[in-house]
């Protein structure tokens, strides 16, 4: 656990909030200033700042959790849809760095924007990041 982290403090139930789905590896709670109705977040408990620093154990658990609760969420709330969220680094629009994953039921309709505007993939691009892998 993170000095000053709030979210290992919420994770680990120092600080109350409201709590969907706990075991020993996560926490999902409402998030406390939701996009839309019924935004959650899935909180490991073990601190990792974002993607990048955790563990594959736990990422490959987190998806599943993901799973689970975003059809529960959908069924129950009756959403048209849903988006799971997950920023890295404040470029990306991360403000809480602990990692987390948003998921956002959605109605028709509605306010949510996880929208961007469509480029173009040069042939330089493509060069460039192909030689990557
Ligand atoms: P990020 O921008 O880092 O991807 O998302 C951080 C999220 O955490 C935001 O949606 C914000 O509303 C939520 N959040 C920040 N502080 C708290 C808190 O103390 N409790 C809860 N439940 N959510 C929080
Ligand atoms: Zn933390």
């Amino acid at each position: 656990m993170a000095d000053h982290c709030i979210f290992c403090k919420i994770a680990n139930g120092e600080i109350p909030s409201a709590t969907l789905y706990e075991d020993e590896d996560f926490r999902v709670i409402l998030d406390l200033n939701p996009a839309a109705l019924g935004h959650a977040l899935i909180l490991p408990k073990a601190h990792a700042a974002n993607l990048f620093e955790l563990p594959d154990e736990t990422a490959a658990k987190a998806l599943v959790l993901a799973k689970r609760i975003s059809g529960k969420l959908k069924d129950g709330l009756n959403a048209d849809g849903l988006n799971v969220v997950q920023n890295n680094g404040e470029a990306a629009g991360q403000t809480v760095f602990h990692f987390h994953m948003h998921l956002i039921p959605r109605y028709e309709g509605d306010t949510v924007n996880v929208k961007w505007k469509p480029g173009t993939l040069t042939d330089a691009d493509k060069e460039k990041i192909l030689n990557l892998f």
